[in-house]
């Protein structure tokens, strides 16, 4: 696709043309098509699960499960915008009780949505579904590294849609994502580094245009005493190296509780040693990102950080054997930075309090695990971040009802469940008397004997 400024401003200029059609088919119409779009990926799956390993080097396996979860999500989409985003009557308080009020959910109009490679399907569908469902369209920027997925879901559109322009797919150009941030989108929607939401943020701040961001992390898994540590040691292990540990939600960081902190290294790191980087997980998508995991490694090592699996050798051309250290100094980059590499950090701690604080003590605040078995509520509500899982890990990423993403650099806003199809939407009231108040209380007419009324019932109604 050919990349200039010029075709990105007429791409959006073409999705304002539709936006009347889009809104104008209502809920139910335009259910229809987002199930008949659904059939059309149903049927592509496997395709779709090529692109997507072709591009960003995964197992085919993983690609086939994030076309099947994005499609999921759709899904909970079609069956539920209208119900999440119905009129709402509200009361109007006994001041105004000859008002009727009302809240419409009002879509933005145009939303563009810049995407990014690591899961270039199911990350970007998070909003492109839910900004269809809410009844925007919309202009998809997929990442430079993954454009053909992202024409692919466009291309499958087009097979049901009434207009092309409901959903446009533009090249992965950078400056593609640029253009469309200063054009006259109503709303953008990003997915990537927390280093370019902040630019695009500072793009969209010039002309007040809203935005939701999902960015980096540098999420972390806290193992209590009493936690299943054979579960642990599976699910985090796969949490931090698969898809090659390039997963905004991966675990990079661990706490464990001492007195059970050899028993799980020791189950940890037999399972990484079975790993076979290659087979169980592919290149790193993103061929500088090996020089930020090596800088990291390197640090964490000369700060007296030890390692159990792996070692600098690990990191080769394009693919990062597994390698877990521990006793990794606070301040290095591997326990401060996202990482996104197949690379975990162990660090013991005294208790779960200080597990909690360590935890807590990060410019990142997207996700965590915890792992205990009777505990598990009460620490994930002292973690600061969007979500956490209780003895499991991801599986927030895959459940359409429940809200994703972050806070602090991790990003503001919501995608999923009924706060990412509100996320779409403005709220716009209505006022209307039912009937006249003898009291003239907006206007020059209103009486002394009005202000008094108005002060007696305000005591009497507060106090
Ligand atoms: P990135 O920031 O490099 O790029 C993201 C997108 O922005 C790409 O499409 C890119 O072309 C585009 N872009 C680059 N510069 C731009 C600019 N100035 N203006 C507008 N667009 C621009 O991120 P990435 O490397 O593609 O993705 C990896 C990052 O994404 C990681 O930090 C990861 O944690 C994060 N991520 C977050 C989530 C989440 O939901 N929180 C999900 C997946 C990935």
């Amino acid at each position: 696709m050919e990349t200039n400024t010029e075709n990105v401003f007429q791409t959006v200029e073409k999705a304002q043309s539709a936006v009347l059609l889009w809104q104008g088919l209502g809920y139910s119409g335009r259910a229809k098509i987002l199930k008949s779009w659904s059939k059309e990926l149903i049927k592509n799956i496997d395709s779709l699960a090529e692109i997507i390993a072709e591009e960003t080097g995964k197992p085919l396996s993983d690609a086939a499960l994030e076309v099947n979860v994005a499609i999921n999500h759709l899904k909970w989409v079609i069956a539920n915008s209208q119900k999440v985003l119905r009129t709402q009557s509200r009361p109007s308080g006994l001041l105004f009780a000859n008002i009727k009020s009302k809240v419409e959910r009002i879509p933005f109009g145009v939303v563009g949505v810049i995407g990014p490679w690591n899961y270039p399907m199911h990350t970007p569908m998070g909003s492109i579904s839910y900004a269809l469902g809410a009844g925007n369209v919309v202009v998809f920027k997929p990442s430079e590294y993954t454009p053909k997925i992202g024409a692919a879901l466009a291309e499958l559109f087009s097979l049901v849609a009434p207009s092309p322009y409901i959903f446009q797919t533009l090249g992965g150009d950078p400056q593609n994502g640029i253009d469309l941030t200063n054009s006259k989108v109503d709303k953008i929607a990003f997915t990537g580094s927390t280093k370019t939401a902040k630019k695009v943020a500072e793009a969209c701040a010039k002309n007040l245009i809203p935005g939701v961001f999902e960015c980096g992390g540098k999420d972390s898994a806290l193992i209590a005493t009493d936690a299943d540590l054979d579960l642990a040691a599976d699910e985090v292990l796969w949490s931090a190296m698969a898809n090659a540990g390039q997963s905004c939600i991966g675990i990079e960081r661990v706490y464990v509780v001492d007195n059970i902190a050899d028993k799980f290294i020791d189950e940890i790191s037999q399972r990484a040693r079975k790993l076979q980087a290659g087979k169980d997980y592919g290149r790193a998508t993103m061929p500088p990102q090996i020089n930020v995991i090596r800088s990291h490694i390197e640090d964490a090592a000369n700060k007296g950080g030890r390692f159990i699996v792996g070692s600098l050798d690990s990191i080769k051309e394009t693919i990062v054997e597994p390698i877990i250290m521990v006793d990794v100094p606070e301040n290095s980059l591997e326990v401060s930075d996202e990482t996104f590499g197949p690379t975990l950090v162990i660090n013991r701690v005294p208790n779960i309090e200080t597990a909690i604080v360590l935890a807590n003590n990060s410019k990142y605040g997207l996700g965590n695990a915890v792992y205990s078995k009777r505990q598990g509520e009460k620490i994930a509500r002292k973690l600061e971040s969007g979500m956490v899982s209780i003895n499991s890990v991801f599986i927030f990423a895959g459940i359409a009802s429940i809200p994703f993403g972050g806070i602090k650099d991790s990003g503001y806003g919501r995608i999923h469940g009924p706060e990412g199809l509100l996320e779409f939407t403005y709220a716009k009231s209505y006022v209307k008397p039912i009937f006249k108040l003898p009291l003239a209380l907006l206007s020059f007419k209103r009486t002394k004997f009005t202000d008094n009324l108005v002060k007696r019932l305000t005591k009497l109604l507060n106090l």
